[in-house]
C-alpha cells in the first residue's frame, strides 16, 4: 500500500463530520498521524476508533483562541512535529441581510475566519519547524458571493486574502499554503441555516444536481499534501460538475 505521508503529522480541524471527518481518514490512510479537532469529541472518538494510524481527540472551540492554541501544543507534545494543518472548521448560516440575527454573524466571523486565524497562528512556529503545510478550506463564495451568502462569502474571501499574505510570508522559508474552494457538497452544513426559506433552497439545489461528497475534497486535499517539497499547489477549485 502506497503511503505518501508516512511520518507526518496533521491536525484536521472540524473533523467529526464532513470534509473535515472525510480528510482526516484520508490523511491516516496515506500514513498520516492526524490530532481531531471539534466540539463533538463522541464523534471524534469514534473516527479515531476506526482509522488505520493512530488519531488523538482534542476537545476543541476554534472561536476560542486558548483552546486553539492548547490543541496545538498538546498535537506537538504527544506526536513531536506538525507537518500539515488542514484549517476546515466552519459553518454556513446564510439568511438576507436585512432583518438579519446579527450573532449568528458573530459565530460565522469568529468560527470561519478568526477561528482559522487563530488557527495558523498557533501552529506556525511548528510549520515553519518542519516546512509543512497549511490547507484553507475556503469555498466557491471566496471567489463570487451571491444573495443570502454575504457574511459567509466575507469569511471565506477573508480567508482567501490571509492565506495571500501568508503564503507571501513563509514560501521562502518552505511552507506551501493551499487554498482548497469546494462547491456544493453533501454534508451537515446547510442543516444549521435558521431561515426556512434559506434551507428549503438549500434542499432544492441539492435535490437538482449531483453534489460533490466530502470524499472528493479530501482527495484534492490529499494531492495538494502529497506533492514534493519544491511543489505548492496554491489554489484548488473544485465544483459539481452539474453546478453553474
Ligand atoms: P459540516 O457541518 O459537516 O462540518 C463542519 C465541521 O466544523 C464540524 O466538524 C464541526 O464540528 C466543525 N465546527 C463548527 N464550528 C466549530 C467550532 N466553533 N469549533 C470547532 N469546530 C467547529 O460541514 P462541511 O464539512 O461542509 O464544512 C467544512 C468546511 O467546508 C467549512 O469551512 C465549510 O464552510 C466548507 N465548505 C463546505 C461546502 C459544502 O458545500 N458543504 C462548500 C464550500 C466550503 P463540531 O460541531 O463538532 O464542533
Amino acid at each position: 500500500m502506497n503511503h505518501p505521508l508516512k511520518d507526518q503529522v496533521a491536525l484536521v480541524t472540524g473533523a467529526s463530520s464532513g470534509i473535515g471527518r472525510a480528510t482526516a481518514l484520508a490523511l491516516s490512510k496515506a500514513g498520516a498521524t492526524v490530532a481531531l479537532a471539534a466540539r463533538r469529541t463522541d464523534r471524534l472518538e469514534e473516527l479515531a476508533a476506526q482509522a488505520p494510524g493512530e488519531m488523538l481527540v482534542l476537545e476543541t472551540d476554534v472561536a476560542d483562541h486558548q483552546q486553539v492554541r492548547e490543541a496545538v501544543a498538546r498535537t506537538v507534545e504527544r506526536f513531536g512535529a506538525l507537518d500539515v494543518l488542514v484549517n476546515n472548521a466552519g459553518l454556513m448560516l446564510n439568511s438576507p441581510i436585512h432583518g438579519a440575527d446579527i450573532t449568528e454573524w458573530t459565530r460565522m466571523v469568529g468560527t470561519n475566519l478568526l477561528g482559522s486565524m487563530y488557527t495558523v497562528h498557533a501552529a506556525l512556529p511548528h510549520l515553519l519547524a518542519s516546512k509543512g503545510t497549511v490547507v484553507q478550506i475556503s469555498s466557491t463564495a471566496g471567489r463570487t458571493a451571491s444573495a443570502t451568502s454575504g457574511v459567509y462569502a466575507a469569511t471565506k474571501s477573508g480567508i482567501n486574502a490571509f492565506s495571500e499574505a501568508l503564503r507571501q510570508e513563509v514560501t521562502e522559508q518552505g511552507v506551501r499554503v493551499v487554498v482548497v474552494e469546494p462547491g456544493f457538497v453533501s454534508t451537515e452544513l446547510t442543516t444549521h441555516i435558521t431561515e426556512p426559506a434559506i434551507q428549503a433552497m438549500a434542499k432544492d439545489m441539492a435535490a437538482a444536481m449531483r453534489t460533490l461528497d466530502p470524499e472528493d475534497i479530501a482527495e484534492a486535499v490529499l494531492y495538494a499534501v502529497s506533492q514534493p517539497a519544491h511543489v505548492a499547489v496554491n489554489e484548488i477549485l473544485v465544483r459539481p460538475t452539474d453546478q453553474a
